[in-house]
């Protein structure tokens, strides 16, 4: 045997062996040690003088818990099964390693995420002069596969999309080189992957770098979807892509023991061009996490699904906005089709809401390892098809019909099913239990024999008592010596002849009779015929499924995609959002606009809507200043929000809105640092910062929630406007801006600067009372309220009075706002020469100019340059009298 485990374990060298040994999985040597630590479970060997060898077990009906532990550990385990019972085995029993498990290439539906797709990607590095990576892209659950060449830079925004959980990447040419292979697994090392990969906290795959060769990755999808060209998949221009795709399929393959059928087609990366985002943007405007909490995102304001295959959709379609007018069109025809119905709605929730997850129970069928209960999932998703058809069939709406005429004709598969299978299914196919009464007459027969003969055992109970005269005799059944008579010790006397002695116990003695043996083998040779007939029932119908798998799977996608858009307008409907107007040129209209989540968190009427226009031409720039607590984060944000949503196919959280698509959303947001990465907080700023200034392009949109704050205060000044100006004059054009920020001296670039607007948050203050009134209105704000804002947050008293005493002793010095050495001088009137002679006219002309002065609209600077005029020229007067 254990010679057995070791030709197994070397045929899976980077794998960890889960050997089956009765009710048992063991795992031996350092698979043992690894398990042992990382499970939590005691390490033994099976003798620990004459064979010390480290033995580490887990029982076999709760390996699931156990495989996810190790896998989300990075490993990966070879699951050995016995392939005949024990007890049929001449001599050693055969095993086989039925499936490997990875962190990628999970299908087990108890290790799986019912809401989290589980991508695997292969990465070839670019081997010519073009440059570009081959990259491929599977789900194997569900069966999606995407291939194509990408630039190093596209990787990142890739691996937003698809968050793979395991890479696989070509070995090193030092190390492993071409021609080279290690194995059926191919040399599996999981580790977990180096800080800097494009796909962060993947475990990384090596595999022998021959297998990633593009010819014959083309070859071999070409033989996998049998075509003899792939362009109709819409891959006219992969090259490199072949190369990961092939390695992929090849890896997946060996791994799971199987042809892959889920795999139906493959498809390019994305449809579309796409809209890009960046981890940094995703986790500011908080669209699939939020530190305040998972029901603090927009994808919770958004997931109304009805099906786990619709929450796995809504989650991709959020990771994967578009710049694609055509596509989103055609989305938010969708969108819109139902969110113009509440009851249309409400009756296709009734359809989708009891679909169980067929696209996992394919992935499944796919890798031959699904169980009855699997097919009961298949049956019992088909056999609420029907109605969802009629619900969409004989509509007006051409959105409705092009999704009834999608859904593909499953009735003969599902009748098939329908009439074979019980309702409530087992897990194991052997132990029969999994075909309806009346389907097979043969089973029946056997059904019923063994039925008879479990009547006779009843009713021989009755005879026997008679027989023997003994009144608690009794018939009885135990697993491991199947059926006896038992007689208590005090009757023992009165046992007939011809019963055999069978067990004793302490109280009583267990008998059988030859009568009882023939019943026995009746029963239990009833028994293992329907088992056998209903096995082959089932091998047969799960073969009628997987011939299927094509149809099935776009069924999955199309409920998938019904569910999505269902969602996408119960939010609409529910938060009275409106259809945006999408345009190709830059502007940027959004008339009382929303911020969705903190909208909802504030309760209803109490969110403040508020305008934005841009346009390249006049207003590029919104430099906006207001109060701490104004809610300038929360406007820069409800701005990116929308653009985000109009550009994934979804209506907005404005009573109006015209979108000029937006190729790519940049956000700054108040840093963090990370020092393990060896970057401080103003780093990290200055990091994002020089990404936005480098790629930003003439179609971007720029939200920069202050910027500068994390140095002394004239460092920050001079760069914020320094970044401002570079933005605003950019060659070519420059992205529309949002800048929201502190730095009050900003405000005197609207003088300068053609396309740059001051905005402000309104506050009033009335009798020393600061009521925030969340407007944005055009000017400019002369104070930050930090201190009031202090004082609400609960900083003490004595530290508040002090600040004061300091603020204001640093205004009278630095007049607030004074502008710096190095901006463009100011069209301010020089105070005249003292000396300057003052005529009756000029002493009237003064005080013509204090009484007309308009300091309702003054800046505190222009206010002080006004009285050191107006002090000059009365003190000139007064020389003068
Ligand atoms: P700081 O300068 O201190 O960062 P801020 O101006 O960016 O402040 P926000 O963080 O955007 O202010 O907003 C503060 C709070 O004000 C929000 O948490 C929200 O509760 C409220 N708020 C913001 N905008 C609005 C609005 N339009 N209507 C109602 N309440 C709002």
């Amino acid at each position: 045997m254990l010679e057995q485990y070791r030709r197994l374990k070397a045929e899976h060298p980077g794998s960890l062996l889960f050997f089956r040994m009765g009710d048992f999985y063991e795992t031996f040597g350092e698979d043992a040690l690894i398990a042992s630590r990382v499970l939590g479970i005691v390490l033994t060997s099976r003798d620990k003088k004459r064979d010390p060898t480290p033995l580490a077990g887990v029982p076999h009906h709760s390996i699931e818990g156990y495989l996810r532990k190790l896998v989300h550990h990075g490993y990966s385990v070879a699951i050995a099964e016995q392939m005949e019972p024990a007890e049929q085995a001449k001599g050693l029993v055969e095993r086989q390693v039925i499936e490997v498990v990875t962190p990628g290439t999970v299908t087990r539906l108890g290790l799986l995420e019912a809401t989290e797709s589980n991508y695997i990607a292969a990465l070839l590095p670019p081997g010519d002069t073009t440059g570009r990576w081959g990259v491929a892209i599977a789900e194997i659950s569900t069966g999606e596969f995407r291939l194509g060449d990408v630039d190093f830079g596209d990787l990142p925004r890739l691996a937003l999309e698809y968050p793979a959980r395991e890479v696989l990447l070509p070995e090193p040419a030092s190390r492993g080189g071409r021609g080279e292979s290690n194995g059926a697994a191919g040399g599996v090392a999981l580790a977990l992957a180096a800080e800097g990969s494009p796909f962060p906290g993947a475990c990384v795959t090596r595999l022998p770098a021959s297998r990633f060769d593009a010819l014959m990755g083309r070859t071999t999808l070409e033989k996998k979807f049998e075509v003899r060209r792939l362009d109709a998949f819409g891959l006219r221009d992969v090259g490199e892509g072949f190369g990961a795709a092939g390695a992929l399929l090849d890896y997946l393959k060996s791994l799971k023991k199987s042809d892959l059928p889920q795999i139906r087609d493959a498809r390019p990366l994305r449809e579309g061009a796409p809209l890009v985002t960046d981890e940094v943007t995703l986790r500011n405007l908080e669209i699939l996490e939020s530190s305040a909490g998972p029901e603090h995102t927009l994808l919770a304001l958004l997931d109304h699904t009805d099906t786990a295959m619709g929450a796995r959709a809504l989650r991709a379609l959020l990771r994967a906005p578009a710049s694609d007018r055509e596509l989103l069109e055609r989305r938010l025809d969708r969108t819109a089709c139902l969110a113009a119905s509440a009851p249309l709605r409400a009756e296709i929730h009734e359809r989708l809401h009891r679909i169980p997850d067929l696209e996992r129970a394919l992935g499944l069928l796919g890798s031959g390892r699904a169980s009855p209960r699997d097919l009961g999932v298949v049956r019992d998703a088909l056999r609420r098809l029907p109605a969802l058809r009629l619900s969409l069939e004989g509509r007006s709406d051409p959105v409705l019909r092009a999704w009834a005429a999608a859904l593909p004709d499953l009735s003969v598969l599902t009748g098939a099913l329908e009439e074979a299978l019980v309702e409530e299914l087992p897990l194991s196919a052997t132990q029969g239990g999994i075909v309806r009464e009346g389907y097979d007459e043969e089973l029946d027969r056997f059904r019923r024999d063994a039925g008879d003969a479990r009547a006779l055992v009843l009713a021989l109970e009755a005879s026997e008592r008679d027989r023997t005269g003994i009144p608690n005799l009794k018939v009885g059944y135990n697993r491991v010596f199947g059926y006896y008579i038992e007689i208590t010790k005090s009757q023992l006397g009165r046992a007939p002849d011809d019963y055999i002695r069978k067990q004793t116990l302490t109280g009583a003695e267990r008998y059988v009779t030859p009568e009882l043996r023939r019943m026995e083998e009746r029963i239990e040779s009833a028994g293992v015929e329907s088992s056998r007939l209903e096995a082959a029932h089932f091998q047969r119908l799960r073969d009628l499924a997987t011939a299927s798998i094509g149809e099935l799977a776009a069924a999955a996608r199309l409920v998938a995609e019904i569910d999505i858009f269902r969602s996408l307008a119960e939010t609409a409907a529910r938060e009275r959002w409106t259809r945006p107007t999408l345009t190709d040129d830059r502007t940027l209209v959004l008339k009382r606009a929303r911020h969705p989540m903190v909208e909802r968190a504030l309760g209803l009427g109490a969110f403040v809507p508020n305008d934005l226009s841009l346009d390249p031409e006049r207003e590029q720039v919104w430099l906006i200043t207001g109060p701490n607590m104004g809610g300038k984060s929360t406007f820069l944000r409800q701005v990116g929000l929308s653009v985000y949503l109009a550009q994934v196919g979804s209506f907005v959280p404005c009573e109006e809105a015209v979108v000029g698509l937006v190729d790519r959303i940049f956000t700054r947001v108040g840093a963090s640092d990370q020092i393990a990465r060896g970057a401080s907080t103003f780093f990290v700023e200055m990091e994002e910062t020089a990404t936005i200034l480098r790629q930003s392009t003439a179609r971007s949109l720029v939200l920069l929630d202050e910027v500068g704050r994390g140095t002394s205060t004239y460092d920050g000044l001079s760069l914020a406007w320094a970044i401002t100006e570079a933005l605003h004059d950019r060659a070519g054009g420059g992205p529309r801006t949002l800048f929201a920020t502190h730095y009050h001296e900003l405000t005197d670039l609207e003088q300068t600067l053609p396309r740059l607007r001051n905005r402000t948050v309104r506050v009033s203050e009335e009798n020393g009372t600061i009521v925030f009134l969340h407007e944005i209105a055009a000017g400019k704000a002369d104070r930050s309220y930090g201190i009031h804002v202090a004082q609400l947050a609960g900083v003490p008293e004595p530290v508040l009075d002090r600040a004061r005493a300091i603020l204001s002793k640093l205004e009278a010095e630095h007049a607030p706002g004074a502008v710096p050495e190095f901006s463009a001088p100011l069209p301010l009137p020089l105070p005249p020469p003292p000396e300057a002679r003052v005529t009756r006219a000029e002493k009237d002309a003064l005080l013509d100019d204090v009484a007309e002065a308009a300091v309702e609209s003054m800046t505190p600077l222009e206010a002080l340059n006004t009285v050191a005029l107006w002090r000059g020229r009365a003190r000139g007067a007064r020389r003068a009298r």
